[in-house]
């Protein structure tokens, strides 16, 4: 694959459904009910013998959570989509659709800290156990798939942004009849489209470039229509971590520049790193946009990465002198922010797990916001010089 798709070829998606809306409004309403009523007990009888499809309660499903959900299915390319009140909602809820004690998954290293902790802790303690991988090590897949139920990926992963060949891993997967799930919070749908690399579902965090504003906490599975039935039907209506309708609403505000924004986190982030990548303090820079050609499947890269210093900076003094970069986790806003590997290491698996995350404690996280690439590079390269020690 030569050149890049085209980050608003999508946009149409998003907008697919203008002029439909009560009063020809541009932006759909918020249904904000729990329950719809019937016209009369025979809809109602024959809505529950199934033979009609209509809202009946919002812990279900509600129309401006399916338009999100449709959105979402469409800018995946997949054949339909779940929304949730969280990005580990859609998590938890897909992985335990389709796992049963005795069953075992599959997982690359490096996931997000309570992916793991959900296998570590609940799934195991349900007899289900939890292989890790090191997701560039093919063979090492491929040696650890047989007789798995799930294989789960998160490419690229949050802190050393690790990329995998989706396609190469979703097919070694699908020789061995084992679903695949991503986690495609950090390419979104605008630069990675895990369902036409063939991967089963698809998961999201919302809470990141979906909603885009920090300001609604929202997650979302998309995928093959048989295995979203089977989330929306065997784990939905007893776990119900459902998406709410103003939630759905805000994401589907977020949505509308869901492209601009990607481009711009890209172009930000993409100068800034190649400054620090530059800066005689710096030793390393994790950022897959840095080399020659992109990783394969990814057709463009996000405001998330990581650098590393060298010893003489005094990374906390660093972090509190920055005034642009707030100290803080999440990410995909439009704010920038910086988190200190020293400060998240331990907490997010202890020491001797497998999920070490691979770095150390010179490492910083940044996430490049919407504030411009030559304002953020004074504020970093300010709080470098009063923070390296002499
Ligand atoms: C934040 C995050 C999640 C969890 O999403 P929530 O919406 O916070 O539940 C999952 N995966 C990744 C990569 C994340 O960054």
């Amino acid at each position: 694959m030569s050149g890049r798709d085209d980050p608003f070829k999508r946009a149409s998606v998003i907008v697919a459904h203008d002029g439909a809306y009560p009063y020809d409004a541009v932006v759909p309403p918020i249904v904000q009910t729990s329950l719809f009523t019937f016209g009369s007990c025979e809809e109602m009888a024959s809505t529950y013998r199934g033979e009609r499809q209509r809202y009946v309660y919002s812990r279900t499903t509600n129309p401006t959570v399916r338009l999100f959900e449709e959105k979402i299915a469409g800018l995946e390319g997949a054949d339909d989509a779940i929304g949730f009140a969280s990005g580990m909602g859609a998590i938890s809820g897909s992985v335990l659709a389709f796992v049963e004690p005795g069953d075992r998954i599959v997982c690359v290293k490096h996931v997000y800290p309570d992916a793991y902790r959900l296998f570590e802790t609940l799934l195991k303690s349900w007899n289900v156990s939890t292989t890790y991988v090191d997701g560039l090590d093919h063979e090492a897949v491929a040696a650890a798939l047989p007789g798995a139920k799930l294989f789960y990926m998160e490419s690229p992963t949050s802190w050393l942004m690790q990329s995998h060949n989706v396609a190469a891993l979703a097919k070694l997967a699908k020789a061995n009849g084992v679903v695949t799930l991503i986690d495609n919070s950090w390419a979104t749908p605008v630069f990675q489209q895990p369902v036409t690399l063939g991967v089963d579902i698809v998961l999201h965090s919302a809470s990141k470039y979906i909603g885009g504003h920090s300001d609604v906490v929202a997650g979302v599975a998309a995928g093959r229509v048989d295995l979203i039935k089977q989330i929306r039907t065997k784990i939905c209506p007893y776990l119900g971590a459902k998406l709410a309708p103003f939630d759905a609403w805000l994401l589907l505000r977020g949505l509308r520049t869901l492209p601009a924004r990607m481009q711009a986190h890209e172009a930000a982030a993409l100068s800034v790193a190649r400054r620090l990548a530059a800066h005689p303090r710096v030793a390393k820079v994790y950022h897959p946009g840095l080399g020659n050609h992109l990783p394969a499947g990814l057709s463009g890269t996000s405001g998330l990465f990581s650098f590393e210093f060298d010893s003489t900076v005094d990374i906390p003094a660093f972090c509190d002198a920055t005034k642009l970069f707030k100290l803080g986790v999440s990410w995909g806003g439009h704010e920038s922010l910086v988190v200190p590997a020293l400060v998240t290491r331990g907490q997010a698996a202890g020491p001797n797990s497998a999920l070490d995350f691979g770095v150390n404690e010179n490492v910083v996280r940044l996430h490049v916001g919407l504030e411009g690439a030559d304002a953020l590079w004074d504020d970093l390269s300010n709080a470098i010089t009063g923070s390296t020690r002499r």
